[in-house]
């Protein structure tokens, strides 16, 4: 499972600004099947979904999203509605650290409301042995280029993170 990389190129960079920016909701147009691009399934139910980021910069990189469309990470929520979403954050994060070598879980919710509005949380493991340098937000960082995995290879992966992943919905 050790992929090489293939950097993101300047052009690449832009469209997928762009997208964000002023293309539909991405998150909803995976919930309605109107997405046009490959998103790898971790779980769904009527209430949330959890998936692998298209490009990965580290290897199981997922996102967990309200099937709603909601924009603000606390305040579009009640207190029960946010702590069910995160129980579902703490399951996908269990999962990933069962599948992929994990020396820390890293869990955040980024985004504006400039691009990429309808609220996810990121949850990706640093992997043992990356020096301190090269850790937290240079860890994240695009300009690291992408995992070379092939469609084939991540779906492989969301179905491995799945079979680890422990979660009823209440
Ligand atoms: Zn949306």
């Amino acid at each position: 499972m050790s992929f090489g990389r293939k950097p993101i190129s300047p052009a690449e960079v832009e469209a997928y600004r762009d997208r964000a920016q002023d293309g539909p909701c991405f998150v909803c147009g995976i919930v309605d099947g109107t997405n046009p691009y490959d998103h790898h399934i971790i779980y769904q139910d009527e209430k949330a979904l959890a998936f692998l980021t298209m490009g990965q910069v580290m290897y199981g990189w997922s996102l967990v999203c309200p099937r709603a469309h909601r924009e603000h990470a606390v305040s579009d929520f009640t207190e029960a509605e946010y702590l069910d979403l995160q129980r579902l954050v703490y399951a996908v994060g269990n999962a990933i650290t069962k599948t992929v070598p994990t020396d820390r879980l890293y869990v955040l919710t980024l985004g504006s409301q400039q691009a990429n509005r309808h609220v996810h949380w990121h949850i990706t493991a640093l992997p043992p042995g990356v020096p301190y340098e090269e850790q937290e937000y240079k860890a994240l960082s695009h300009e690291n280029g992408l995992l070379d995995m092939s469609e084939e290879d991540k779906a492989g992966l969301a179905r491995r993170i799945a079979a680890n992943l422990d979660y009823s919905p209440q």
